[in-house]
């Protein structure tokens, strides 16, 4: 049975210059509840018109506005710590309403998303008034210094796996450096981007400054990274999309960060505490049921311990059952939609067809009435780095377990790989453990842990994974420019 929800989900509206207006075309889509398969709300759907409107009403507030000359960084910051204080105060309802949008379990939304989301805005809060440029020594009688400057609209393109928590990572820096944005959550989870954007006006945050339009992807999206007035378009979501993204914010030049796609190696030496590396492979694979950039998709494990581990990680994942996501006790949910359940299914043919041995799961899962998008955990052993499972994303509960000889015989097929977004390595010897996290091409690597995060640590990919850095400091250079400023003292 799955528990009915307590909160009250409201039609969604586009936010545009401080309004919530319906959609030019008055066209609206639905979303879904993963987990019963029901139809949530109706969400205005934004077209190129909408954009086109929200993007006039972000320039004009950077152009003309108080946001970015008027405003301290310090002023900014206030308002940012603000937000994070409204999220925490509605974190059971806005996680709810995550959980309601997207599947992710009641637990996750609750002490990971939004809180996670707030942290990054008491972060940025922190930083805003500590952006600044330099002054520089140069040859001659001049007085040289940098200004650090907000680039300007910033187009913010989001994913469904952390709906508020990569509204978060984007919305945050982008408006403690002074910039303004227009953000575009996918359309299958737009509700809590919606709310933020509610939120940030509530903060005080002043008019058209923060614009939220949902829609699809090539309509709303390729609107805004083809809109002349954006200078700038951040992006999170599939390696393909931001291929496209790219092409075409190359006709306008504009600035570009893109969080794109992984298959990330979590690797397991025979030395390792095993234990821990089994929860670590568990934790890695199926946390968010799968559907996360950074899973450990790929588990290596040195030859020697590969019968020792297995059993414990399998014995661990039989644990992981998948049940109804607004149950608090609940760890495993639904896969966001209907697609993405087929996408993962055939990925699971796929393995067995190439030879891999399915060691558990495999299968859709019935939870409730059965119309929810559930699959099993699954791993699949015996698995070679060439095959389907192992090179391509799958975004989904499915773990490709490959042994392997020895130090350089892991590093050689944990970068082979069209990837580089993170890795892990577990391992007791901590030379090794620092010479595999240099040898690997992956933007982050965890030693003895896997999966965190932390709002201070710069976060992006190597390779295809895509280039730019959120959090941190680094997620600064993405969201502003420098000025070179020379005076001449003669
Ligand atoms: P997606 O690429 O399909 O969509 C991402 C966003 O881009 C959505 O808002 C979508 O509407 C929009 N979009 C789609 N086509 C577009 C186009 N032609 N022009 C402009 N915008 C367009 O990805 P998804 O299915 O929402 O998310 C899963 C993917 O995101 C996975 O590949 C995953 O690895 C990646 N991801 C990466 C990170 C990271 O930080 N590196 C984090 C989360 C997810």
């Amino acid at each position: 049975m799955i528990a009915p929800s307590k909160v009250k989900v409201e039609p969604g509206k586009l936010h545009i210059n401080g309004q919530f207006i319906d959609a030019a075309s008055g066209k609206t889509f639905d979303t879904i509840n993963p987990a019963t398969g029901e139809v949530l709300t109706r969400v205005a759907e934004g077209g190129a018109e909408d954009v086109d409107r929200a993007v006039k009403a972000a320039r004009a507030a950077f152009d003309a506005g108080p946001w970015s000359r008027k405003l301290s960084g310090a002023d900014r910051g206030r308002l940012l710590w603000k937000i994070g204080d409204l999220l925490m105060a509605q974190v059971e309802e806005i996680a709810e309403l995550e959980t309601l949008d997207s599947g992710k379990p009641i637990t996750d939304t609750t002490r990971v998303d939004v809180p996670l989301a707030a942290d990054c805005f008491y972060y940025y809060a922190g930083l805003a008034g500590k952006i600044h440029g330099e002054t520089i020594p140069v040859r001659g009688p001049y007085f040289n210094y940098t200004l650090r400057e907000p680039v300007g609209v910033c187009g913010q393109i989001t994913p469904w796996n952390f709906p508020i928590l990569m509204a978060a990572w984007k919305l945050a820096p982008a408006l403690a450096c002074g910039n303004t944005a227009v953000l575009k959550p996918a359309s299958l989870t737009p509700l809590t981007a919606l709310r933020l954007g509610a939120l940030c006006q509530q903060a005080g945050v002043p008019d058209g400054v923060v614009n939220v339009v949902p829609g699809s992807g090539s309509v709303a999206g390729m609107a805004l990274v083809r809109h002349p007035q954006v200078d700038k378009i951040a992006l999170t979501g599939s390696t393909q999309v931001g291929q496209q993204v790219m092409r075409e914010a190359s006709e306008t030049l504009k600035k570009l960060s893109l969080e794109l796609g992984g298959k990330s190696p979590n690797i397991v030496f025979a030395d390792a505490d095993l234990e821990a590396a089994a929860r670590g492979a568990q934790m890695g694979i199926f946390y968010n049921m799968g559907e996360i950039c950074t899973a450990g998709s790929r588990l290596f494990v040195e030859q020697q311990v590969h019968e020792a581990l297995m059993e414990k990680l399998i014995e661990r994942s039989k644990k992981t059952i998948p049940g109804d996501p607004l149950d608090p006790k609940c760890r495993f949910g639904p896969q966001v939609s209907e697609g993405q359940m087929n996408t993962i299914l055939k990925y699971i043919g796929k393995g067995k067809e190439e030879g891999a041995t399915l060691a558990i799961g495999g299968n859709r899962a019935r939870v409730g009435e059965g119309k929810g998008y559930f699959v099993e955990p699954t791993i699949f052993t015996g698995v070679s780095n060439s095959m389907t499972i192992a090179r391509e994303e799958i975004f989904g509960p499915v773990l490709a377990v490959i042994p392997f000889k020895d130090l350089d015989d892991v590093i050689r097929q944990g970068n082979e790989t069209i990837y580089g977004l993170a890795a892990g390595v577990w391992t007791k010897d901590i030379k090794k453990g620092h010479r595999v996290a240099r040898e690997l091409r992956a933007g982050t690597v965890w030693i003895n842990t896997y999966g965190n995060y932390d709002s201070g640590m710069p976060f992006g990919g190597f390779k295809m994974s895509g280039f730019g850095r959120e959090l941190g400091t680094a997620a600064v250079a993405e969201y502003t420019q420098l000025k070179s400023v020379w005076v001449d003292l003669s």
